[in-house]
């Protein structure tokens, strides 16, 4: 059993599409039992959204024009697919109806001159359902049975529109009931992904990006064999290539490694996710429809080799240390407690954090564009400790980065932090702050923004090249 799910840039063109057939015929000769999950054609999500809040502004030509637009995108796909005649007549008039549909969504919108989360998960999620009908078409027409499902009569979630979360025990016993049923004839569902709908049937949508979630479900209530995440790169990469042009493909990465690469900025899956695959242990592979005989990255709960010490090295930029420091701090219960509630009550994320165990300072890291009104909150929250100078100072360094080096063995290989510090020191690269506590499985340095590229080659050659080779 295997979930193929295809991202939008997969199917961003006829011959996309046909390249995405290949990819399904060769795995249906060897695996009968697979489910399609597509996303919107590439940027069409962005264009609904926009269509929607050009309603909501009332600007009625502009969201006649995205529409206009839409169709015109998606028949001439259609067009260039070569469908069998009849499946071809069926999709196009689909394709008319839903975006039909849309314009009237939008009169609506534009009249009331509102828009609400439920009306524009019901407007950015239309892509998928275009997308599904044209994919099961070409697959029906290379002579593959196939049939397009609405994700509405499977996935089922709460009613939080635009983040919507899955009811998994539903959502299995619906799967149960239509996909087991089409696979046991050989046939092979292509289900919109992104798009869920509540216990009463009104669609949401899972989040940005959230095809990666519906096969993660739906890979999970299956109990898949191992569910395919097609994209347009090779897998996961030792470092972004755009930095590090000899970046490599990770062959395998554990689900906790990918979860620490994105968080430090990695556009690799977001690890909510692949959360329902990663509980059961459902092997989750990451493949590139424009290289398909790439093996991809393997994201598996326990390695099978050994060598995991550092993998991969990510930065993000744009960032400002926050510095809280006195000398009255030591000892006294409740600085750091008030300090992170008075961040966190302005809606600020926290990236890192650091304290000196002589207490005397706490410093962390948030958005450069949050500094100020950081820096303002903690002013206002202390002003006690600053009048009797317990706190002494609260600062902030603008213009900072943060470089993670990542790998599942790197709290148990003596000797990595060593060799980390030792690379940037060659390169003259001052650290600002260290953390490891966030994980066990990475290392941050703090470093000044404009180090941020050359600190990241400079690991990936002497850290991370070293280390795979050893
Ligand atoms: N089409 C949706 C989006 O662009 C879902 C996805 O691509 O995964 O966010
Ligand atoms: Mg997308």
């Amino acid at each position: 059993m295997l979930v193929m799910k295809f991202g939008g840039s997969s199917v961003g063109d006829a011959k996309c599409f046909a390249q995405v057939v290949q990819i399904v015929q060769e795995a249906y000769a060897k695996d009968r039992e697979i489910v399609v999950v597509v996303s919107a054609m590439s940027g069409v999500t962005n264009k609904l959204i926009a269509c929607a809040q050009a309603a909501a502004r009332g600007e009625h030509e502009t969201y006649q024009r995205i529409k206009a637009e839409l169709l015109s995108r998606h028949l001439e796909t259609v067009a260039a697919l070569e469908l069998d005649p009849k499946i071809r007549l069926d999709v196009c008039s689909l394709i008319e109806d839903r975006l039909y549909d849309l314009e009237r969504w939008c009169r609506s919108v534009a009249i009331l001159r509102e828009l609400t989360p439920r009306g524009l998960d019901l407007i950015s999620s239309l892509g998928e359902r275009l997308s599904v009908a044209m994919l099961a078409g070409a697959l029906s027409t290379a002579g593959l049975k196939s049939q397009p499902v609405e994700a509405t009569s499977l996935v089922v979630t709460d009613d939080n529109f635009g983040e919507a979360t899955p009811l998994m025990d539903e959502t299995q016993a619906r799967v149960q009931a239509t996909l087991v049923p089409m696979l046991r004839r050989g046939c092979i569902p292509v289900v919109t992904g992104f798009m869920g709908a509540t216990k009463e049937g009104v669609i949401t949508t899972l989040g940005r990006g959230g095809s990666d979630y519906t096969a993660a479900i739906l890979g999970a209530v299956l109990k898949a064999d191992e569910i395919q995440i097609w994209t347009d790169v090779d897998g996961i990469l030792t470092a972004d290539p755009r930095i590090v042009p000899e970046a490599q493909t990770l062959p395998e990465v554990t689900f906790r490694e990918a979860a620490e690469l994105s968080y430090f900025g990695a556009k690799v899956l977001h690890p909510k996710t692949v959360m329902p695959a990663a509980e059961l242990g459902i092997p989750l592979r990451i493949v590139n429809t424009f290289n398909h005989k790439h093996p991809g990255t393997l994201l598996v709960h326990t390695l099978s080799s050994a060598n995991s010490a550092a993998k991969a090295v990510t930065q993000i930029k744009d960032l400002s240390l926050i510095t809280v420091e006195g000398r009255g701090m030591l000892g006294v219960p409740g600085i750091a407690a008030r300090t992170f509630a008075a961040v966190a009550r302005r809606g600020v994320n926290v990236l890192m954090i650091s304290q000196s165990s002589s207490e005397q300072n706490i410093c962390f890291v948030v958005p450069a564009a949050r500094s100020q009104t950081v820096l303002a909150s903690l002013r206002q929250e202390l002003e006690l400790e600053i009048a009797r100078r317990n706190v002494e100072r609260i600062s902030s360094v603008d213009d900072v980065a943060i470089m993670a080096v990542i790998g599942s063995g790197m709290c148990h290989t003596p000797g990595m932090a060593g060799r980390i510090f030792t690379a940037l020191g060659a390169e003259g690269i001052n650290i600002l702050a260290v953390a490891q506590g966030s994980s066990d499985c990475n290392l941050s340095v703090v470093i000044s923004r404009q180090d941020a590229d050359n600190a990241t080659r400079a690991i990936h050659r002497d850290v991370l090249m070293p280390v795979r080779s050893e």
